[in-house]
């Protein structure tokens, strides 16, 4: 068996709420991706500012819900990762579930986890330019670990 760098390894941009942080998610909701077999390249803990809440949900500023959802996100610490994978950003997403955790099916974080929209517990970048764009909005290069888990030959070809 070989093992070879990815020439280009998508990543995407995965953020565990505060709801998810205060009721104990954080470790479960981990270990779902690193089972899956995906790879960590990026996390921090952290308190996020107006600014960067804003912006990161700028594409939803003339929605209704907007203000309250820039108040819960700014509320209490969030766990910001990057995640690195073959597909991880359509995977992750169907992992994560439909938006309004009602309708989200068991067997994802938010059909498991969740019963009200504006408490869903996590976001995930939702096509390859958002994964980007989220990616160095919340990280900076050099917070970033390019690393090859002795495991990979295990998971893929
Ligand atoms: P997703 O997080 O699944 O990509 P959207 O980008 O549509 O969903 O919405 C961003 C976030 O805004 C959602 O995760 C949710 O927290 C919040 N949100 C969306 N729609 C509503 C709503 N109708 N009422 C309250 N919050 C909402």
């Amino acid at each position: 068996m070989t093992t070879q760098r990815n020439i280009a390894v998508e990543r995407t941009f995965l953020a565990i709420k505060p709801d998810g942080v205060q009721r104990s998610l954080v470790g479960e909701i981990i270990r779902r991706f690193e089972a899956k077999g995906f790879t960590l390249v990026g996390m921090k803990f952290m308190k996020v500012s107006r600014e960067l809440a804003e912006q990161h949900y700028g594409v939803h500023r003339e929605r209704p819900f907007f203000q309250g959802l820039v108040e819960f996100i700014t509320s209490g610490p969030v766990v910001a990762m990057v995640w690195e994978g073959d597909g991880v950003i359509a995977s992750a997403r169907k992992m994560i579930g439909a938006t309004n955790p009602l309708t989200a099916e068991p067997g994802t974080i938010r059909g498991d986890y969740g019963v009200n929209i504006g408490r869903n517990i996590i976001h995930g970048s939702d096509a390859p330019e958002t994964a980007q764009q989220e990616v160095s909005l919340w990280f900076k290069e050099e917070e970033l670990a390019s690393w090859e888990p002795s495991l990979t030959p295990w998971i893929k070809e």
